[in-house]
Parts: structure tokens; sequence; C-alpha cells
């Protein structure tokens, strides 16, 4: 095997620990030669070559020495060609001073999610507030945190927040990880016969942030690692924040001492955002990505669209509209809408959403479907079809079909309304809210 073939079965041992984001970089590197009983390796920057040095020196030794049967035993790694860093600072024990990329990269944190882009209101004010308190003095305030809350609240983004706040303030050593990563690296690092690496790494960190807690149920040997590194870094003054979907309790399966130590520090729930939250929301990521999006139009996309993750995706065909030069004006925006299809993944019965729209309207069906121009009537009426646009694959004909129309223009006048109506009528939405309950 060449010096390259040898590199590539370490890599590809190392994509086993690392995250796929991590992994990229670490494929930017390339193996020189091998000289004596050393293997050379070119990093592509500093930041590689630090990671590589720091978090998994001791691994990819290991594995050359592997596939060499010791014949190759040191690793020289450089930045530069030609100029391999002999024996590293780090591995003569001197600690090296890594500027905050570096320590960043090393922490697994994201430098794009931050305090300053998060915006808060009353849904996440608490968990705003106790995760920068953390941040200030880690370790001694709360702690653990456990942060919980639904699919896209914004969990993952105040963890990376913490750690980089953390990175930017203090010399603290970080590690941002997901429960399925601290699994699987778990899982290989037994394959391997490497635990006690694993303890070391996962032990000896100042601020833990693991995320999506959750999916620890069932798996009572990583519960059992999991209790004891958290014991380990609790006794020692050091900092852990978790996040979940759900509360420590409704978490299943999991050991009642496990449950206990999550409930031991700070509980907080994160509530889904509410409209002007993601008014706020899409302003701001509209802003880093450099899309014009005026107020108005964040409005109708905000009232529109239920989840943050959809608002992101919309984000994504706003960027795409504006940069062919197309109009992003809010009558424009409100049919991108209407054709997205973002809400329309899920099907539903039509009849079912016109009887309780009507019901919880205190309309009756026939009404309805008279020419009857009451203004509670016309309303409920609009209101049903602007479900059943949203909430089906229905065509403004079939809708006009159903709701005993003949002409479909009445339809797309009438679901427009609702999406204009819904920008500023608090009313409205919370109505529309409590009737799309029945469909989620
Ligand atoms: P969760 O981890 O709770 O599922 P995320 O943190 O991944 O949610 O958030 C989903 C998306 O919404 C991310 O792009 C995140 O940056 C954004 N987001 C969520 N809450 C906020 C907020 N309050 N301010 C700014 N962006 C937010
Ligand atoms: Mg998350």
């Amino acid at each position: 095997m060449d010096h390259s073939g040898l590199w590539k079965k370490v890599l590809d041992e190392l994509g086993l620990e690392v995250s796929p984001t991590t992994f990229s970089s670490l494929k930017k590197t390339q193996a020189v030669k091998v000289q004596g009983e050393a293997l050379y390796v070119h990093c592509s920057n500093s930041g590689v070559l630090l990671l590589l040095q720091n978090s998994y020196y001791s691994l990819i030794t290991a594995a050359v020495k592997k596939y060499t049967g010791g014949a190759v035993n040191t690793i020289l790694l450089s930045s530069k060609k030609d100029e391999p860093t002999k024996k590293t600072a780090y591995q003569q024990g001197i600690e090296v001073e890594q500027s905050i990329e570096n320590r960043l990269i090393i922490a697994h944190v994201s430098p794009n999610l931050t305090f300053e882009n998060f915006a808060v209101s009353t849904s996440n004010q608490m968990a705003h507030a106790a995760t920068l308190a953390v941040s200030k003095s880690p370790g001694s305030t709360y702690n653990p945190l456990f942060l919980w809350g639904g699919v896209g609240v914004g969990k993952t983004h105040l963890l990376h927040a913490v750690g980089r706040k953390i990175i930017e303030t203090t010399r603290s050593s970080v590690l941002y990880c997901s429960t399925e990563d601290f699994t699987n690296v778990l899982v290989e690092s037994i394959r391997t016969k490497n635990t006690a690496l694993f303890r070391k790494k996962y032990r000896s960190i100042d601020v833990l942030l693991m995320d999506d807690i959750q999916f620890v149920s069932d798996r009572e040997f990583i519960q059992e690692e999991l209790f004891n590194t958290f014991n380990k870094l609790q006794t020692q003054g050091k900092q852990i924040i978790f996040t979940s979907d759900k509360p420590p309790k409704a978490i299943k399966n999991i050991e009642k001492r496990l449950a206990s130590r999550f409930l031991s520090g700070l509980v907080i729930d994160i509530q889904r955002p509410d409209f002007e939250l993601k008014t706020a929301i899409l302003l701001i990521k509209a802003r880093e990505r450099g899309i014009v999006c005026p107020i108005e139009v964040a409005k109708i996309v905000a009232a529109h669209l239920e989840e943050l993750r959809e608002l992101e995706g919309f984000l994504l065909k706003l960027e795409m509209v504006h940069n062919t030069g197309g109009d992003v004006s809010p009558d424009a925006v409100e049919k991108i809408l209407l054709q997205s299809g973002i809400t329309l993944s899920q099907r539903h019965n039509p009849k079912e959403i016109i009887h309780i729209t009507a019901r919880e309207m205190g309309v009756k069906l026939r009404e309805l479907k008279e020419e009857n121009r009451k203004k509670n009537i016309a309303l409920t009426r609009h209101i049903a079809m602007y479900l059943l646009k949203t909430l089906t694959n229905l065509t403004y004909q079939d809708i006009a079909a159903l709701m005993g129309k003949k002409d479909h223009t009445t339809v797309m006048h009438g679901v427009q309304k609702i999406i204009q109506q819904l920008s500023r009528d608090e009313n409205l939405r919370a109505c529309i809210n409590k009737i799309r309950l029945y469909f989620s």
C-alpha cells in the first residue's frame, strides 16, 4: 500500500468518528510520502492541522500502525508543504494558544448560530435568559440546564450560541454533540477497544452541549455511559446543557436515575414561535442572506407558514426568485406562497375541513353554500377556501366545485383575502390556528 492508499484507509476510519462537515475538511488533507517510520501529511490549512493534532492524533496514529503492522508509527503534519511540524507542541504537552476559529471547529460549534441573531419573544425568553446566564458563568448558574420543545423552536441554535459565547470569552473547552454522535462514537470506541480514549475525551471538557437527548431512550448502555460522564463532569463543576423534544419525564424508557439528573438543574420549555417571532426570524434570516424582504412580505409569509423550517425553505425560494430578477413584492409573494406547495404536503379530507370550519365558526353547512352575504358567513366561506387550499392538493376549480361556486376566481379572491388579513388580524390567526389543530 502506498502513502495515499494508507491515508485513505485512515480517513475512512476517521469518517466514522466525526461529523460530515468535519469529515469534508479532513478529506482535504493529503499524504505526501512515507519516510522512515513517518507518514507526512499535508493539511490544507492550520485549522485542519490543529484539529487532527488535538482531537484525532492518537486515533490516526493507531490506525496507521494497524495498517502498516507498526512499520509506520509517527505522523508528521504540516500545513505548508515540506514544513512538517516535528514533535508538535501538543505532543510535548505544551499548551497551544489557538484561534477562536480553530476552537469553534474543534468544539463542533457553528459560528453562525449566535445570540446576536437569535430573536427573543415570549415563547423563548426564559430559555434565552437562562442560556445567556450560563454562557456568562458556565458551571455556576443552572447546571444542568435542560431545554425542551418541539421541532424547530431554536434549541440547537441556542446550544451553538452558548458554545460560541463561551469560546469567545473564556479559555474553557467546549463540545457540542448530538446524542447520535455520542452514541456512534461510543459504539465505535467499543468496537476498536478505545473506550478509555472516549472517556478521556468526554470527561475532560468544561462545557458539554448535548443535543436531542431523547434519543437515549431504549439504549441502556448509552444511558449508563452518559450517566457516568454526567457525574464526572458535574462533580468537577463543569457545565452541561441538554436539549430534548420532550420534558425529562416524558422520555420513554430511560433510567430513573438519569431522568432525575436531568431534573436536578433547571428545566425550561420553549413554545412554538408566535406570529411576531416568526416575522422577526424571517427578517433576520433574510438580512443574513442578503435577500430583500420588506416587513409586509415577512408578515404575509409568517402568517401563512407554521414551522420555522418551512420559513427557511420559503426564504430559499424567495432568494432564488430575487436572484433571478423576479418580483418579491407582497402580491408576488402571495402567489409564490400559494404555488409553493410547502404546506400542501399533507392531504386531508376536504369535506371534514369544511365541516369543522363551519362548526367552529358557528355557521350551518347549508348557509356556507348559499348566496348568503352576511359578514360572518362570508368570512367562514373564505376561511374554508383558504384551509382547503393550504391543507390539501386541490385546485381552485376543485374547491369551487366543493363550495358550490361556479367560478374559480371567487375562490382565488377568498384565499387571497385571508392571506392578507392574516398578517394583521390576530383574532383571525387564532381562529384559523384553532381549526388547523384538528388537522395537525
Ligand atoms: P430545534 O433544534 O429546536 O429543532 P433549530 O435551533 O434547529 O430548532 O431552529 C430551526 C431554525 O430556526 C434554525 O435555522 C434557527 O436558526 C432558526 N431559529 C429558531 N429560533 C430562532 C430565533 N428565536 N431566532 C432566530 N432564528 C431562530
Ligand atoms: Mg435541534
